[in-house]
């Protein structure tokens, strides 16, 4: 595993396949799809920036890299991905094998260019405050210090507008003389782009133009107008708190049968056509707070009465849900607006009731925004998260903004599509395959939101036929893929990251050991993730389980050995054996089991998904326990429910919660106190130990996790044990040392693996 972790360090890069099955009959036989999981921003503190343009093939437009073949005397490359012979422009004349541009040095596969002209833009960017106020006293209150809390951290240079909104929606006019002003809009009336400035009063002193598109200062509109809304924050910082200080409840009366009036959709779009009438095209987040769900509007989730209830996975089912469609149909159509105008929707969801977030998920995804769901304004995985937006040095998420994905490749090869948080350019061309997953049918992608974790899936199509002359494989078996990602850094500077891949291919009979030493399992686990979660969306009556094991079998069946019709022969190389162990946890996670969570879950856990790396994402598939005890140090534990011991503490890492389970004695003694007392420090050590790591856990990372602390029997243990292999039921005779057992009719591990056996010698 360590040489993929030494690849990934070197090009943000996990595939499945390292070997590369060569031809379309060999790739469909493998199952997991010839994929790559990429991180275009993954920081790489060696890697050099370039001070200058890249050279291009003059056919394919990919850029030279260091698997270019160089005629030193003649002065030309060969492109690697078209064969294109290309001349040296005349600035690389002394070029020569002891002198080489960064760009062909061996190690720098991944490198960046940051052209000499384009100096740090002064462009500013834009945070868009888009402020539920249909909250009870309590839950506003947390909201107001939170986002004050968070105003004193905002880059001084940013601009800063301000929308609350419940039954109404109102924009606050920052940049006022004396009095403060809002113009207000209605929230079951959309707004168009055009109204909205009229009413705002835009056109005062500068007439509307007759004709073309409103857009910016250059295009329309006067800088004074603009400058009523949006405000440096260092100068709005008095405005913004005593707009916020003063800021009520929606002081609409709702009755006690009824949800409150709230436009969710009505503010969201105000926002988005303030900011593509005022600063299109440069980078700008729409922030929105949102503490209930969706009443009024095109976005509505649910009607007013309290009699019906907000949709539930049963509902989206059997498809009796009125306003999902309609919503989500809405929210389509904003997401496209944003990608147009190169601006990101964040969503901070913080209500104990859904909001929409399965309604929102498509402009939060493709416009490549944060995504955050707790349960209050005063949880600490809002408060922590929101800061760590704005939060610079070493907890940094690397924000930055207007990025464009394309990708080049070797001519046998074709892109199915990206599953990921971007949107298509839809540029289609010879390298698109006609089956088409995620974000398809082209060849560049915008992401107009990304960072430094945002991580890419990216699947391929083999379209190599089986050739009947096996010698052809000498001439070149490598394949080659390019990936470009041009981006603004958050200095302001434009910036192009290159990646260029190598991996060699391999055909016919006797290429399985060399597939097998080129498997990945973790991030072929990661790819299957992302594509079972893709499917259960997309596709009708699509049944997860059953293409799953249907995956794992036929994997099983091709890779393992075995003696046909012998389940007790079978085994697994080391390279495939941990596999059915992520797709069995896999089958009971959140993105496959999604009866347990209401539809804004499932959507949250698979926008995560869909952007964290692998590493991260194994984490959220197959969470990771670590047990502490008097006996040994720290060490790692199954994920069985044989680990529980009462006198041992658990941790538990399922990425979105982190659990710390103390066994009955051990919970017994920490409410007696004996960490209290100075003779059992190594008992008050043995507590705080799973303490810190997980507060390590919980620095990291982004949104940051639930943290429950709870004891054996308690009943906040169940967040513990449904992450358990259940190797223990109420209906099992075996009895076990911790003496947990769990309430579940799931299959064991055990039970799982003898039937995969069985299936895979078939
Ligand atoms: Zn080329």
């Amino acid at each position: 595993m360590t040489e993929f972790l030494d690849l990934e360090a070197q090009d943000g890069v996990r595939m499945p396949w390292n070997v590369v099955p060569g031809t379309r009959q060999e790739a469909i036989g493998c199952v997991v799809p010839v994929s790559a999981i990429y991180t275009p921003l993954k920081p790489f503190p060696s890697m050099p920036v370039l001070p200058y343009s890249p050279l291009r093939c003059r056919n394919c437009r990919s850029v030279l890299n260091p698997f270019s073949i160089v005629d030193f005397a003649a002065k030309i490359w060969i492109c690697p991905l078209c064969f294109q012979r290309n001349h040296f422009p005349p600035h690389y004349a002394s070029i020569s094998e002891d002198n080489l541009p960064a760009e062909l040095f061996p190690q720098y596969t991944t490198i960046e260019y940051a052209s000499p002209d384009d100096r740090p833009s002064s462009v500013p960017p834009v945070f868009m405050f888009v402020v539920d106020t249909c909250l009870i006293e309590e839950e506003l209150g947390f909201l107001k210090s939170a986002l004050l809390r968070a105003i004193e951290l905002l880059p001084e240079n940013s601009l800063i507008g301000l929308i609350t909104f419940g039954t109404l929606v109102h924009v606050h006019e920052l940049g006022f003389g004396q009095i403060p002003k809002t113009y207000v809009f209605k929230g079951s009336k959309e707004v168009s782009k055009e109204q909205l400035l009229e009413q705002m009063s835009f056109f005062l002193k500068k007439p509307k133009p007759i004709t073309g598109v409103i857009a910016g200062v250059r295009d329309g509109l006067d800088a004074e107008s603009i400058a009523r809304f949006l405000v440096p924050a260092s100068e709005c910082e008095f405005a913004l708190n005593s707009v916020l200080d003063e800021l009520q409840k929606d002081p609409w009366p709702v009755a006690s049968d009824q949800r409150a009036m709230r436009c969710t959709s009505t503010a969201l779009s105000v926002a988005a056509g303030l900011l593509g009438a005022c600063v299109p095209g440069s980078g700008a987040r729409i922030m929105a707070f949102v503490g209930g769900p969706s009443t009024e509007g095109q976005g509505a989730i649910v009607s007013k009465s309290l009699s019906e209830p907000i949709r539930s996975h049963k509902d989206l089912d059997k498809d009796s849900v009125p306003h999902f469609h309609k919503a989500v149909k809405f929210y389509e159509g904003l997401s496209k607006q944003l990608v147009n105008q190169g601006h990101v929707l964040d969503l901070f969801a913080c209500a104990l009731d859904q909001v929409g977030v399965a309604e929102l998920k498509v402009a939060v995804e493709k416009t490549g925004g944060l995504v955050v769901l707790a349960e209050s304004f005063g949880h600490s995985v809002f408060k922590d998260s929101l800061k760590r937006v704005f939060q610079s040095g070493e907890y940094d998420l690397g924000l930055s903004s207007n990025g464009i994905f394309e990708l080049n490749c070797s001519k046998d090869i074709k892109v199915q599509g990206i599953i990921g948080p971007c949107a298509s350019l839809e540029k289609k061309g010879p390298l698109c395959s006609d089956t088409v997953v995620g974000q398809g049918n082209t060849t560049a992608w915008k992401l107009c939101g990304l960072d430094k974790a945002t991580s890419l899936c990216l699947i391929f199509d083999i379209v190599k036929k089986e050739s009947p002359d096996a010698t052809i494989q000498s001439t070149s078996n490598q394949f080659y893929f390019q990936f470009l990602t041009y981006y603004q850094h958050n200095n302001g500077q434009m910036r192009l990251r290159v990646t260029t891949l190598s991996r060699r291919w391999v055909a016919g009979p006797g290429s399985i050991q060399d597939l097998i030493a080129g498997f990945d399992q973790e991030a072929a686990a990661v790819v299957m993730a992302r594509q079972v979660s893709f499917k259960m969306e997309s596709e009708a009556d699509f049944d997860p389980i059953r293409w799953l094991d249907r995956a794992l079998i036929q994997l099983c069946s091709r890779f393992g050995d075995y003696q046909k019709d012998s389940p007790s022969s079978f085994s697994l190389s080391p390279r495939l054996s941990i596999f059915p162990q992520f797709i069995f946890h896999l089958r009971r996670s959140q993105f496959v089991q999604v009866f347990n969570n209401s539809p804004d879950e499932t959507a949250y856990f698979r926008m995560i998904l869909n952007r964290e790396n692998v590493v991260n994402s194994v984490v959220m598939i197959q969470p990771s326990l670590i047990s502490y005890s008097f006996h040994s140090g720290p060490e790692p534990a199954f994920l069985d429910v044989a680990a529980i011991a009462a006198d041992r503490i658990l941790l538990l890492d399922s990425y979105f919660t982190v659990v710390i389970f103390h066994g009955a004695t051990i919970a017994q003694w920490r409410k007696a106190g004996y960490h209290n007392q100075p003779e059992h420090q190594a008992f008050a050590q043995l507590l705080q130990a799973p303490r810190d790591d997980a507060d390590t856990i919980i620095k990291e990372r982004f949104p940051g996790p639930r943290l429950v602390v709870c004891d054996q029997h308690g009943s906040q243990a169940r967040f513990l044990l449904a992450k358990l292999n259940p190797s223990a039921t109420y209906n099992s005779e075996a009895t076990v040392p911790g003496g947990d057992i769990i309430f579940t009719d799931d299959v064991s591990f055990e039970v799982f693996l003898d039937h995969l056996q069985r299936l895979a010698v078939q």
